[in-house]
C-alpha cells in the first residue's frame, strides 16, 4: 500500500514558475517545427508548457502539436526496461525539428528510445523536455536537453503522473510512500 508525503514535493504555484522560466529557455535556444508529447502522464505539462511556449513566440499558430503512448510500467512502480510505442501511423516527421516532451525521465530508457525512433523516420532534429529528472536512476546513458526540477529517486504523482491511473489531476506533486 502507499500514501501520499504530509506535504507536495512541488507546489503548483512553484510548477507555473518554473515552466515560464522553462518555456524560455526553449524558445531561445531552439526553434522547434511540432511538439510531441508522451501520454498519458506529460498531458498536463504538455498543455501548460505549449500555451507557455505560445505567449513568448513569434509565430505560435505555425507551431504543430501531436501526442504518441509509450509505456513501460504497467500497474507498478518499477521499469520493466521495455517501451512500447504507439501511435505512430499518422505521425510525419520528416524534416522537422521536434520538441520531445516527456514528464519524466527516470532510467532514461523511454526517451533514447523514442528519440531514435524519430531520427530513423526522418527527423531533422530532436530535442527532449522533462518536467522531471531524476538523474540518479539512469541506467542509459540519456540527457534531457531542457527540465524543469531534479528529483530524488523517489515515486511521484500528480500533475499527469499516476499511479496505477490514480492520482493524475492533482494539481501539485507528491511523493508516494510505502506503508
Ligand atoms: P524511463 O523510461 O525514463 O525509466 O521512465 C519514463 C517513464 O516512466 C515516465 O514517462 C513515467 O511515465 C514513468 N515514471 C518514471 N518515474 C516515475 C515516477 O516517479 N512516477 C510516475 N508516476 N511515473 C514515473
Ligand atoms: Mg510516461
Amino acid at each position: 500500500m502507499y500514501k501520499m508525503s504530509p506535504k507536495p514535493l512541488i507546489a503548483a504555484e512553484n510548477i507555473q514558475t518554473r515552466l515560464n522560466g522553462l518555456a524560455h529557455e526553449i524558445s531561445t535556444a531552439f526553434d522547434f517545427d511540432i511538439i510531441v508529447s508522451i501520454l498519458t502522464g506529460a498531458y498536463i505539462f504538455t498543455a501548460d508548457l505549449s500555451r507557455a511556449l505560445a505567449k513568448i513566440q513569434s509565430e505560435p499558430q505555425q507551431k504543430e502539436i501531436a501526442f504518441i503512448k509509450a509505456s513501460s510500467y504497467g500497474a507498478s512502480t518499477q521499469s520493466s526496461g521495455k517501451v512500447k510505442i504507439s501511435g505512430l501511423e499518422k505521425l510525419e516527421l520528416q524534416g522537422k525539428r521536434v520538441l520531445l516532451v516527456d514528464d519524466i525521465a527516470d532510467t532514461g530508457i523511454t526517451l533514447q528510445r523514442v528519440v531514435q525512433e524519430f531520427l530513423q523516420r526522418g527527423a531533422k532534429e530532436v530535442r527532449t523536455c522533462v518536467l522531471l529528472n531524476k538523474q540518479d536512476r539512469r541506467t542509459v546513458s540519456f540527457a534531457a536537453d531542457f527540465a524543469g526540477f531534479d528529483i530524488p529517486d523517489s515515486f511521484v504523482v500528480g500533475y499527469g503522473l499516476d499511479y496505477a491511473e490514480q492520482y493524475r489531476t492533482l494539481p501539485d506533486i507528491w511523493t508516494l510512500e510505502e506503508q
